[in-house]
């Protein structure tokens, strides 16, 4: 952040009324990014099953998910920083769905849709996955089989409030346990 420190600027005063310290610019720049953030959520959904029609309920004019500043969905994982895993997951699914989640900008954040996506739903067999934490990183799960398109928006709402706190996303939180693996190794 060079150039922050510019004393002849005058900008606000730091502690004891002199220039600002050196980094000011930098701590109060996360909380306008989480804002930022917050409110500009570019999504991707990976729908695969019966989930889809709620998700559809939730885009439209009724329910107006635009309202939370998360309208337009993008149809490329590398525009998205939500991933929305809406229905079923079945095994063969996995590493598509894992290389959708490796494309996408950084940081990014997962919402597991529905009973399925979440725990496998009752298909308790040998083909479906259970819990699409089980391939990628999740941060929000939304109960119900469908989820009705209140509690869609409820996760919604807690995805934002997490992101505007500046708490750290499941896909974060992995990198840092990497980067302190591979320091360990050495
Ligand atoms: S949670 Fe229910 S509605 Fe959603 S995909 Fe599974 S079976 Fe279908």
């Amino acid at each position: 952040m060079g150039g922050v420190d510019d004393r002849s600027a005058g900008g606000p005063a730091g502690p004891g009324g002199g220039a600002p310290p050196f980094g000011w610019l930098t701590t109060k720049a996360d909380p306008l990014f989480a804002w930022a953030r917050k409110w500009s959520l570019f999504q991707y959904d990976f729908v695969t099953a019966c989930c889809a029609m709620e998700f559809m309920s939730t885009m439209c004019a009724h329910w107006d998910m635009a309202r939370f500043g998360a309208e337009i969905p993008r149809w490329s994982p590398r525009q998205a920083d939500v991933l929305w895993v809406v229905g079923t997951i079945v095994h063969r699914q996995g590493p598509p769905l894992k290389r959708i989640y490796d494309q996408m900008c950084e940081p990014k954040w997962v919402v597991a849709f529905g009973t399925c996506a979440s725990v496998g739903g009752f298909y308790d067999n040998y083909s479906t996955v259970q819990g699409i934490d089980k391939i990628i990183p999740c941060d929000i799960y939304i109960p119900g089989c469908p989820p009705r398109p209140e509690q869609v928006l409820d996760g919604l709402m807690l995805l934002q409030e997490k992101i505007g706190r500046g708490e750290l996303s499941r896909w974060q939180e992995e990198q840092q346990k990497k980067a302190a693996a591979a320091k360990l190794a050495g």
